[in-house]
């Protein structure tokens, strides 16, 4: 383009040549293949057992897919890695929001991890996370100090299903985890529904992180989840709440004298810490190692850890039949028009109940 100012005779400022305008496309960019193949199970099984955390995230991704072509793959990977898993220690945690679960995992994480050969996976189990969409827990963002540590693998809780599928998938998460060489897992939840007794269901340990209220700490806890817990730590007992951990920690004690004992004869310890200012760590894990060479000693960790495999197979029948019956086109037609005749009074439950199972059964007993 001609610009006055250009002209040999003129003294002022020149105006240099502009960059052509760059298409709004990007010209370089490839059309995506349709989707990635589905990775050999070998490829997968090898990758895991080289400790390859590429190829664990991919066969985990597998475990949480909903295809039943991804759930048949990953069946077969964690077959092949059975064998190899069980090595770890598993510790589940616990706590309401805001309790300092993140705060304290990322804590923990690095006190386990200030053992060169220790490698840790931190996963979840987040049963607000199908109605959110978004996991509350185990994020990355979450835990600052160790989502950067080459040694800690952290995992989102699976989103999709009920709460007993999303327990299964971390399940069989743990098992891939093993199998990749971690040997402590760290599987957290929120302490507030069910989601307790699913991962007391597939922890050595169970830590329930509390802190010190107004004097009525123990009114808002379920007695089933202080049962349940093996160690009860009151977090926050730093600066003037100091006291008010210490009288929270005096309580919990006389709480659970009146519990019955646990069937591991272990005796549930109450500990104060602060997992900000990291007051008290060691103390909680040295409770915590003292409790693995406890049951270690009285043959409990092994006892546990056959009842929780058969635990986990009745769930899982119990599921993949549930999933079989509601999957089914008759039945769901035949569901829809008891339904509406149970709610209108036009049918008992119990009979509307056995019609319809009744029809099931007749469609399978060939
Ligand atoms: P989560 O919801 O259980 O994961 O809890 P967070 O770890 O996100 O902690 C909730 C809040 O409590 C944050 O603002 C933390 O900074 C704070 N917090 C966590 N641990 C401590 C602690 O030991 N002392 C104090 N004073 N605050 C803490």
């Amino acid at each position: 383009m001609e610009h006055p100012e250009n002209a040999p005779d003129y003294a002022g400022l020149t105006v240099n040549e502009g960059v052509a305008q760059p298409p709004i496309v990007n010209p370089y960019l490839q059309r995506r293949g349709r989707r990635k193949p589905l990775p050999e199970t070998s490829v997968l099984v090898e990758g895991i057992l080289k400790g390859d955390v590429t190829t664990l995230a991919r066969a985990v991704t597998l475990v949480e897919s909903t295809s039943p072509e991804h759930y048949a793959r990953a069946q077969e990977v964690i077959e092949k890695c059975l064998p190899y898993s069980g090595g770890a220690r598993r510790i589940g945690i616990t706590g309401v929001p805001g309790a300092g679960k993140s705060t304290s995992i990322d804590v923990f994480g690095l006190h386990v991890l200030r053992d060169p050969k220790a490698r840790l996976a931190v996963l979840a189990i987040d049963p607000s996370s199908e109605i959110s969409r978004g996991s509350i827990l185990g994020d990355k963002t979450r835990m600052e100090k160790l989502s950067i540590h080459p040694n800690a693998f952290i995992r989102p809780s699976p989103s999709a299903g009920s709460l007993g599928g999303v327990a299964r998938r971390t399940r069989e998460t743990i098992v891939l985890c093993e199998a990749a060489g971690f040997n402590n897992i760290f599987v957290e939840t929120v302490g507030v529904g069910q989601s307790e007794t699913a991962v007391h269901s597939m922890v050595d340990f169970f830590l329930l992180i509390q802190i010190a209220g107004g004097g009525d700490e123990l009114q808002g806890i379920k007695r089933g989840i202080m049962e349940m817990a093996d160690g009860i730590v009151i977090n926050k007992a730093d600066g003037d709440n100091i006291q008010r951990a210490q009288l929270a920690q005096a309580q919990y004690r006389s709480a659970l004298q009146l519990f019955p004992p646990s069937p591991s004869g272990w005796k549930p310890e109450v500990l104060t810490y602060s997992g900000y200012f990291e007051l008290g760590i060691d103390e909680v894990w040295d409770m915590i190692d003292r409790y693995f060479a406890y049951v270690d000693g009285n043959g409990y960790f092994d006892q546990r850890r056959r009842q929780q495999a058969r635990y986990w197979m009745y769930e899982t029948i119990d599921e993949q039949l549930k999933n079989h019956f509601y999957n089914d086109p008759d039945i769901a037609a035949r569901l829809a028009v008891l339904d509406r005749d149970v709610q209108s009074n036009r049918r008992s439950p119990f009979l509307a109940a056995r019609d319809v199972l009744t029809n099931y059964f007749n469609l399978y007993s060939k």
